[in-house]
């Protein structure tokens, strides 16, 4: 037998994290990395934040899990919440983020089977985008690395090139449903779409009676320094998925839609077993009490600002390396001139600083949203030696 007990479907790297605190996570040996990818966008209050921690904790002797056959005193005030601080008026608990993606694309499709017209079924989604890993959310990427090997995948989905609205107007028929986007491309390359761009996407669906539909997945959650990245562009969808820091670390998603984006989602048509459950909706309202917390959203604004121009900075230094920094708030990508992979395992190898790695060679840096100025010093500090230290492979 050669498989390894763990199915073997990640490149896993020598790190093996045992513990975490705050910004920093311990390995097996007792060394320690400046955790600036927080789980890929997840860990948004760090390790170990005591707020959370104990909400979890509490809850979990409490009621753990309860079957959506019973009514839900805890789901019902976590949802509440969401739609008091969002444009929604109703929302799908998940415990992933491809399972809120889900929901989303059933909700787009059943908004539209529901008033007799079935036949708009296809969503337009974007080059580079990544919504998840079922079969539904691989389907709704043109990424051929996520779809290899795993035809038939769904039909009902068409691709544009991102950012490009007249790809996307093109693409508008009588079989079109609406659009599915990242506002900020996460795995694409930290892309941030622009305003018009979305806006011409809102104003199609208003004319022909589409829904816009958001992954917010990565962007969401105070990542930005607004809740959720829709406000950042002022414009708003009918349906949004969410998840990654929605529960700081416990597996969580959610489905947000309008009341009237939600008409065809009626008894029976969807469910999940733990979606929603006490201990994570425990989790979920941990999360908003620190983000919804007066001044939070105005901090992660002025933390992101100051990261990005200790990067911005730092470039000129490192011309032949850095090109450019792109992204909004604490979800910043560093676009280098050779390929991010292995410049990020470099930073994580010999100099303790993670970092993800994006599309268009660039260097994902999604720190906890609560560091404070020590932790953009040691960033810059560990980034700079290792740009320093580090030699290119040969293309
Ligand atoms: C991570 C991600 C997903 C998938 O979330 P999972 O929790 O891994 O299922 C979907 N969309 C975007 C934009 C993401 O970044």
């Amino acid at each position: 037998m050669t498989i390894t007990p763990l199915m073997p479907v990640y490149p896993r790297c020598a790190v093996r994290p045992v513990r975490g605190e705050g910004a920093y996570l311990i390995g097996e040996r007792g060394e320690r990395y400046l955790d600036f990818a927080s789980g890929i966008a997840v860990n948004l209050l760090g390790h170990g934040h005591p707020h959370l921690t104990k909400a979890i904790q509490d809850q979990a002797a409490t009621l753990m899990h309860v079957s959506n056959l019973y009514g839900s005193p805890q789901g019902e005030a976590y949802a509440a919440r969401l739609v008091e601080n969002t444009f929604a008026d109703t929302v799908f608990l998940t415990n992933s983020g491809a399972e809120a993606v889900e929901c989303a694309i059933k909700t787009a499709r059943a908004y539209h089977s529901s008033a007799g017209n079935a036949e708009k079924h296809t969503l337009i989604t974007f080059n580079n985008a990544f919504h998840g890993r079922t079969l539904g959310t691989i389907s709704a990427t043109n990424q051929e690395k996520l779809r290899k090997g795993f035809d038939p995948l769904l039909p009902g989905f068409a691709y544009a090139p991102f950012d490009d609205i007249n790809a996307a107007l093109d693409l508008v028929d009588d079989n079109t449903a609406g659009f599915l986007v990242e506002p900020i491309q996460g795995e694409g390359g930290i892309r941030p779409a622009s305003q018009p761009f979305l806006q011409a996407l809102r104003d199609i669906c208003d004319k022909r009676d589409l829904m816009l539909v958001f992954d917010e997945v990565q962007c969401g959650v105070a990542r930005t320094g607004h809740l959720y990245a829709y406000e950042h562009y002022g414009v708003t969808p009918d349906i949004m998925a969410s998840a990654k820091g929605i529960g700081g670390g416990f597996p969580m998603g959610a489905c947000l839609a309008t009341e009237k984006a939600a008409r065809g989602m009626v008894i029976g048509t969807h469910g999940s077993t733990y979606g929603g459950n006490p201990l994570a909706c425990a989790a979920g309202q941990a999360v908003l009490d620190v983000v919804l917390e007066e001044g939070f959203l105005d901090q992660v604004k002025a933390t992101g600002e100051r990261l990005r121009g200790a990067l911005e900075q730092l470039i000129p230094n490192h011309d032949q390396l850095f090109d450019s920094v792109r992204g909004v708030g604490l979800m910043l990508g560093l676009k280098l001139s050779s390929d991010s992979r292995a410049f990020v395992a470099h930073l994580r190898d010999n100099h303790g600083l993670l970092t993800v790695a994006a599309g268009e060679n660039v260097v994902r840096v999604l720190p906890p949203l609560n560091i404070d100025d020590s932790h953009i010093a040691e960033f810059i500090e560990k980034l700079s030696a290792g740009a320093a230290s580090y030699t290119p492979p040969e293309a």
